[in-house]
């Protein structure tokens, strides 16, 4: 296991004169080898302009306040037979706009809006437990899952209420199979997975490794994703048979992480976890988190071009189904 990089020097003759040297690192994935940029300069961020407007607006029609959650939400008909799950304030259904075979959605909250510092431990300990549940009543088959949830629309969220979201499928996606098959070659030399080897190692240099939670180890990680990109390792492999005790160190994990964001002005942020369910012994349940540029009125994306170009993209539409109706334009 390697943490490389290559470093490069950039000079700016500033406004006033003067030359500052920029440092730029060009990080490699230990994992995956993807690299990421690390450079030492914070572009200054305006101050929050207030959202309050959007709150209300968005609570006049949003599908996943108590009021309307039961009239408005896609059903499983197969695994769930129309039926929804629920846990405290936690609800599970379909997304109506499905991305993979099964594709759940989890209501966490009763409130249409939480600051970072709102979230508790329960909202996640409650919706992990609703997924196990549908989890368990999967039938055999490779099938490749992972959790997920944005919050905010700068995270790409459509809905402001609190949800996480579960896709179960039976192809991986970009970074999934990058994962999967890069975990495959490195137990075939150790014997060990890469995450138990990357903790031990991360825990050796220390720099980056942030502390535990209840069965569970938060590193900050090497080359990141995004800003203040953390990963949660935990002890039990797979997420289905995980305990309480484990699915709480997670959920702890991730409401501090939360307030930490808070702290740092931050309020919107992505989370994705891979499943090492139905992949084998050299795969780990990994966890990571980022946080978003803030939502505000005037709010900025920070997905451009190499993002955009880099990672996987969701498609709402079939381009089979498409490109037949542009081709009748063309004919035009
Ligand atoms: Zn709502």
């Amino acid at each position: 296991m390697e943490f490389r990089k290559e470093v490069e020097f950039s000079k700016v003759l500033l406004p006033n004169g003067s030359i500052e040297e920029n440092r730029i690192e060009i990080r490699y994935d230990p994992l995956t080898l993807q690299t990421s940029r690390v450079i030492k300069k914070t572009p200054p961020i305006p101050e929050i302009q207030g959202f309050d407007e959007e709150i209300e607006s968005s609570k006049a029609w949003c599908p996943f306040c108590p009021e309307r959650i039961e009239s408005m939400v896609a059903r499983d008909p197969d695994l769930l037979k129309g039926e929804l799950l629920r846990k405290g304030e936690a609800i599970l259904f379909s997304n109506i706009v499905p991305y993979s075979k099964y594709s759940f959605v989890i209501r966490m909250t009763d409130a249409h809006y939480l600051d970072l510092n709102e979230f508790k431990r329960e909202h996640f300990e409650n919706s992990l437990f609703l997924i196990q549940d549908v989890l368990s009543k999967l039938n055999e088959g490779k099938y490749y899952i992972s959790i997920g949830m944005n919050y905010l629309k700068p995270a790409g969220s459509s809905i402001m209420h609190p949800h996480i979201q579960t896709l179960v499928s039976e192809t991986s996606t970009d970074y999934f199979a990058r994962m999967d098959w890069s975990a495959l070659e490195f137990y075939e030399e150790r014997r060990k997975d890469f995450w138990k080897v990357l903790l031990e190692k991360e825990k050796e240099i220390g720099k980056r490794y942030v502390g535990e939670t209840e069965k569970t180890m938060w590193l900050s990680a090497f080359a990141p994703k995004g800003f203040y990109h953390f990963v949660g390792i935990p002890e039990e492999r797979e997420f289905l048979a995980m305990t309480e005790e484990q699915i709480s160190g997670i959920s702890e994990g991730l409401i501090k992480i939360l307030k930490f964001y808070q702290s740092k002005g931050f309020n919107s942020f992505n989370i994705s976890m891979f499943l090492a369910d139905r992949l084998g012994e050299h795969f780990r349940t990994n966890v990571h988190v980022v946080a978003r540029t803030p939502f505000d009125k005037y709010y900025w994306c920070d997905v451009y071009f190499p993002k955009m170009f880099h990672d996987e993209t969701i498609s709402y539409l079939v381009p089979e189904e498409y490109a037949p109706e542009l081709a009748e334009f063309m004919k035009t």
